[in-house]
């Protein structure tokens, strides 16, 4: 196929939402991350209580600030155990939260990859099944052709990557006005003795 009639369009597999299925293929320190900045927890806690669901979450991307003995958390991500796929992806129908499901659902098979300590770029996720299936197709692929290829979704991943940006800054800002310090460098030790003893604060931007 050409590139320039490529389109995606998703198989509702539910491979993005699951837990994968043949764990040999990962080593055993894999974890699924699906991202979830700390308002889409309430909206999704709210929705979960409505139809008695046990969503369960847990922090993920945490920084230690050193000046108030505070873990800041700037997203969390599903626990998929045990049922071994998201709480709201029913194999029938599919994610039953579309209309408010998360950023990193809404953009996903483009996610955000880390480029440096700074910054994140817009990348395709290799373990989507059309993007598997389109392998050889999309492998050189540039910007541009990403964007065409995934119109709907590339909007949303720059508004994800716009929010990352907005988070960024904010913790920057707060180091600025020394309202928090950031341990650059921690050892494990002391960060998991901060992990199990320091409260929590959530960094949230609009
Ligand atoms: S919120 Fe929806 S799209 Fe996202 S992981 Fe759950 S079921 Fe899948
Ligand atoms: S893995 Fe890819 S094709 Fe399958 S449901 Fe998720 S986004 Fe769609």
């Amino acid at each position: 196929m050409e590139l320039t009639e490529l389109k995606y369009e998703c198989l509702k597999c539910g491979i993005c939402c699951s837990l994968p299925k043949n764990r040999r293929c990962y080593n055993s320190n894999y974890i699924k991350r699906i991202p979830l900045y700390p308002e889409e927890v309430d909206r999704l806690i709210k929705i979960a209580e409505e139809r008695q669901i046990p969503l369960k979450v847990k922090e993920d991307l945490v920084f230690p600030d050193i000046l108030n003995k505070k873990i800041l958390i700037l997203t969390y991500r599903f626990i998929l155990e045990p049922f071994g796929h998201c709480v709201f992806y029913d194999p029938k129908i599919g994610c039953t939260v579309h209309e408010t499901k998360p950023f990193a659902c809404q953009a996903y098979p483009l996610a955000l990859k880390r480029i440096d300590a700074f910054n994140l770029e817009i990348s395709i996720d290799s373990t989507c099944n059309w993007i598997d299936k389109h392998y050889n197709a999309l492998k050189e692929v540039d910007i541009n052709r990403i964007r065409n290829i995934f119109s709907e979704e590339f909007k949303k991943a720059e508004a994800f990557l716009r929010k990352n940006k907005k988070l960024q800054l904010e913790i920057r800002k707060m180091e600025a006005e020394k309202k928090i310090e950031i341990a650059r460098q921690i050892s494990s030790n002391y960060f998991s003795k901060a992990l199990k003893n320091w409260d929590r604060n959530e960094i949230r931007v609009n």
